[in-house]
């Protein structure tokens, strides 16, 4: 899930022990830090295109053959986009925008979400913000499917999405 948060308060105890309990899962999930499949030019494209974009349509096509693109990469299962016009999903606290998801991807449903309004006044997404989470999304399924993980947000998910991001950017130019 890609969401922003303004803590208000620390994390509870129990949450940070629950994340930070050093099991097998949290471990692994923080030691891989770059992705074992090389990008091509083609997804390259398709990033850069993405970038481009604003309109539903599109961003539903070009974010289509992206994800199409990485699952021939990684060698895992497609992965759908399902793009929402409604606006993010947010919580408010005092008048103030205290929490919003951009988007979420659920193991098993074979679908990423993303909401492609703003939360409080419904304006299109920038594309960079677009691009960022499904790029988060997808990640979550790469840890799911390929690395065999209960995908959670370590120090070394957010080093694969860095590497990711990297190779979308610079590899073969
Ligand atoms: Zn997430």
């Amino acid at each position: 899930m890609m969401s922003l948060r303004r803590l208000l308060s620390p994390p509870s105890k129990t949450r940070k022990r629950r994340i930070l309990g050093g099991d097998r899962n949290y471990k692994k999930s923080n030691a891989i830090t770059t992705l074992e499949f090389g990008i091509s030019k083609e997804a390259q494209y398709l990033a850069q295109t993405l970038l481009e974009s604003s309109s539903e349509e599109a961003r539903q096509k070009i974010g289509d053959a992206l994800l199409d693109e990485l699952a021939d990469l990684a060698g895992v299962d497609i992965v759908r986009l399902k793009i929402s016009s409604a606006h993010q999903y947010h919580k408010k606290r005092n008048g103030r925008v205290v929490y919003k998801q951009y988007g979420y991807y659920k193991p098993g449903t074979k679908y990423i979400y993303i909401n492609n309004r703003t939360a409080v006044r419904g304006q299109i997404i920038a594309p960079k913000t677009f691009l960022d989470t499904l790029l988060h999304e997808w990640m979550h399924h790469y840890d799911h499917v390929k690395l065999g993980l209960n995908s959670i947000h370590t120090s070394g998910f957010y080093e694969r999405i860095r590497d990711l991001k990297y190779k979308l950017n610079s590899a073969g130019l």
